[in-house]
């Protein structure tokens, strides 16, 4: 596996994060407390952390699939939810979560309070769904440690400094929140708790021969979750390394050690300098179903019509992933344009550009939800003539046909039939050797 730019033991790390006594903060994602059974093992795992002598922050997410429940049901009621309205009803997911793992804390014996978001200091921009976190005020929390408590606080949510607008940080924000209250509290270590060992070289789910990864660079890590790896938010990765916070990433269903993300090497961790690297360049292959796929036909092809589409785009908060304009259609002196962007964002950016339509010029809109996004990660791919060769007959020999491609010095990525997505990341995982000898195993969760 390839390993940051300095090695570091993994045994090294443990012996460096088992010092007396420790702040911890722990997150546990919705398959860890997907039920009673669940939320009183999370439970005992806190309180014997916490009987070692440690400070605990624990950092929950909603029960099971609860946040897609709620979501489905305001489906029925509305499809024009109010996006505040919306973060209200999901913000309760996690509260639901706090407040019962609080009690069996307590049940076990140990004393824990529970906050949601906004009571944790978790201040935020006001853009509901996907608000950015822009101050974090734990004073509450550090008072409830003075006392004796465990901490335990709502993920994925806060609120805005002078509107006190509650807000959702967008899926799988939990993540988020945990590392953005360990850089505030300066924790030692953010252990962030999930249904499966650690970061493997792709979803366990669908590379059921996927190798685990002992450590990873944050880097790395940033381009995997960038490209759909939903084991880490990316921004609690950015978050992580920004903040110099380390995260091991691990199971709450096992003992078993998981993967540390490591931040830069002049943080905390101590890196051994000078061992010499023999690293292999791939780190691995992340796919991405949440991405819809818009084709913009027939667009002038003279300067600034595609500067008009992305400012219309942007304008409606929609985060645009790859773009791929063709050759104008010889003879028309017009062009396709087609992007990728989060479904969630989709609705949004095809009214925007539905009103633009008269003023752009275009003639029609293609939209497609039924696409996927495959991604090799790795160090240097440009510079390795080869891994394009080996990429792209993988794919033609799984017969997978390519729809978008693109490439940058550490990734190459390709759209495809969403029906597809899973054979073409087996075919590449082993097209690049990166199947394990071992069955990776997944404890629990849907993978919904
Ligand atoms: P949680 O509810 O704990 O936040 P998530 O479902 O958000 O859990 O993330 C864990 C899931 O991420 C795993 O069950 C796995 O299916 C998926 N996953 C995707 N890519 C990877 C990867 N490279 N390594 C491990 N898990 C991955
Ligand atoms: N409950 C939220 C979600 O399902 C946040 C999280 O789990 O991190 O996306
Ligand atoms: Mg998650």
């Amino acid at each position: 596996m390839s390993l940051p730019t300095t090695e570091v033991k993994t045994e090294d790390l443990t012996a460096q994060t088992a010092k007396t006594k420790q702040l911890i903060v722990q997150k546990f994602g919705g398959s860890s407390v997907s039920d009673a059974e669940g939320i009183k093992r999370v439970a005992r795992r806190v309180v014997d952390a916490q009987k070692a002598g440690n400070e605990v922050v624990v950092v929950v997410s909603a029960m099971g699939d609860t946040t897609d429940e709620l979501l489905d049901l305001a489906a029925q009621v509305t499809d024009s939810a109010p996006a505040r309205e919306m973060d209200m009803l999901l913000s309760a997911g996690e509260r639901i979560s706090m407040a019962l793992l609080a009690m069996a804390i307590n049940k076990f014996g140990a004393s824990a309070q529970s906050f949601t978001g906004s009571q944790a200091g978790m201040i935020t921009d006001g853009i509901h769904g996907k608000a950015r976190i822009i101050d974090v005020d734990p004073h509450r929390i550090r008072t409830a440690l003075d006392k004796g408590h465990v901490a335990i606080v709502a993920g994925f949510q806060g609120m805005t400094r002078s509107t006190r607008e509650i807000t959702t940080l967008g899926r799988g924000g939990s993540d988020t929140t945990a590392v953005a209250l360990a850089a505030a509290l300066e924790a030692d270590v953010c252990e962030i708790y999930t249904d499966v060992d650690g970061i493997y070289t792709a979803d366990p789910r669908v590379v059921s021969t996927a190798t685990k990864i002992d450590r990873i660079s944050s880097e790395e890590m940033l381009e995997l979750a960038a490209s759909g790896a939903k084991i880490l938010h990316l921004r609690c990765v950015e978050y992580a390394r920004r903040f110099g916070v380390p995260l091991h990433v691990r199971s709450s269903f096992s003992q078993n050690e998981g993967t540390w993300v490591l931040p830069s090497a002049d943080d905390k961790i101590t890196i051994q300098e000078g061992v010499a690297l023999e690293q292999p360049i791939i780190s691995g292959v992340a796919h991405d179903r949440s991405e819809a796929k818009v084709t913009v036909v027939g667009v002038p092809d003279i300067p600034g019509k595609a500067a008009a589409i992305f400012q219309v785009i942007a304008k409606a908060h929609s985060n645009i992933d790859m773009i791929v304009q063709n050759v104008s259609t010889h003879g028309t002196g017009r062009t396709d344009i087609s992007f990728t962007l989060p479904i969630v964002e989709g609705a949004d950016a095809l009214t925007a550009l539905r009103a633009a339509q008269p003023e752009i010029g275009f003639e029609s809109i293609e939209y497609n939800e039924n696409v996927g996004k495959l991604s090799l990660i790795g160090a240097g791919m440009r510079s390795h003539p080869g891994v394009s060769a080996t990429f792209f007959k993988a794919l033609s020999d799984a017969g997978i046909n390519i729809n978008m491609i693109s490439t940058s010095e550490i990734r190459i990525s390709v759209v495809t039939h969403a029906d597809l997505l899973d054979d073409a990341v087996r075919a590449i995982h082993k097209a690049f050797d990166l199947d394990g000898d071992a069955e990776a195993t997944v404890y629990g969760g849907t993978g919904r």
